[in-house]
């Protein structure tokens, strides 16, 4: 239960912190809350060289809306942060709202969604709603900076398009238009909150009240979190009656390899397709009311 020996830096700057991560590359770890990487490191499954602290690093933790309509989060913004920042949840109900339904008070105060993000635990909450949205990750090295859409970001089992030598800096979203709502719904683990299954829905309503846009992420469900292409396609252009939804929804696990849905301790796999369809059809339901 002890970690192995490492190097412990605290950079106050970006650029230190990049530059520390550039130079230590493979043997480096970020720490951001710690809620993942400080038991990885006591049950000795990551054994970083030198682990670099992002707490004191300035301008990493923010939320803000900038004019031309876009939200900046930090990578390290507490869930709380997201989930208490002002005038956030009247532009988008979906990131508040995901926000408040991770673990309890404690690991919202904590836990980061950079870190969340980057650790990519199969059964977390933001990546459903991070899909949803379509946010798009700036990452950042030493020598320069890329952005990364959600959808291409979680590329396997707690493995991202993170690589050594970089950092997640910010996740940019865009306000979602009038007539947009935004939901989520999962049923919890009970012993940690993590996400048995969960479905987030953002949807966008044209003038007549039918489906203009649709962006449906789920998580839990399979070993990578995904965007659910089939039932956004289903429900774009038609209207949001209980049938339509009900059809749409039950796509909600179209595409992903059946060998990819198998069950834990938690739940069986079958369990957790029921959940995605029943999640589907209730965030669904739930967002375009929101947005009507
Ligand atoms: C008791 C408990 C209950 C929880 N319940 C839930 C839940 O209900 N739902 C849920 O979604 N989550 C839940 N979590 C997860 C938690 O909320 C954290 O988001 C998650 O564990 C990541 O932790 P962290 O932010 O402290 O990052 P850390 O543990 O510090 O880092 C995690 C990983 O990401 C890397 N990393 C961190 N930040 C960056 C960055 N900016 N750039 C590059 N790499 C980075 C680290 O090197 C490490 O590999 C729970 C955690 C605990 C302990």
């Amino acid at each position: 239960m002890i970690p192995s020996k490492f190097d412990y830096h605290a950079p106050k700057t970006l650029k230190k912190a990049l530059s520390l991560i550039g130079e230590h590359g493979d043997n480096a770890k970020v720490l951001a809350g710690g809620h993942s990487l400080i038991p990885l490191m006591k049950l000795r499954f990551a054994a970083p060289d030198v682990v670099i602290d992002l707490g004191q690093v300035g301008g990493l933790s923010g939320v803000r809306v900038s004019k031309d309509g876009t939200i900046h989060i930090g990578a390290m913004a507490t869930h709380h942060t997201v989930e208490s920042a002002r005038g956030l949840k009247s532009k988008c109900q979906l990131l508040s709202e995901t926000a408040s339904v991770i673990g309890d008070a404690q690991v919202r105060n904590r836990g980061t969604i950079g870190g969340s993000l980057v650790h990519a635990d199969p059964a977390a909450d933001w990546p459903a709603a991070i899909l949803a949205l379509n946010a798009q990750l700036e990452i950042s090295s030493a020598d320069g900076s890329r952005t990364v859409s959600a959808g291409d970001f979680f590329m396997d089992l707690l493995t991202t398009d993170i690589k050594p030598g970089e950092l997640l800096t910010e996740i940019t979203i865009a306000v979602p238009p009038a007539n947009s709502g935004g939901a989520y719904e999962k049923m919890h683990q009970s012993a940690s909150g993590f996400a048995i299954a969960g479905v987030a829905a953002q949807v966008t309503l044209d003038s007549s009240g039918n489906c203009a846009a649709a962006g449906i992420g789920v998580t839990g469900v399979a070993s990578v979190p995904y965007r659910a292409a089939a039932v956004e396609a289903a429900l774009v252009g038609g209207p949001f009656t209980e049938d339509a939804i009900a059809a749409a929804a039950d796509k909600a696990v179209d595409g992903v390899d059946p060998d990819d849905l198998q069950g834990d301790l938690h739940a069986s796999g079958e369990y957790r397709v029921h959940l995605a369809k029943l999640f589907a059809a209730r965030a669904i339901a739930r967002a375009a009311n929101l947005a009507g």
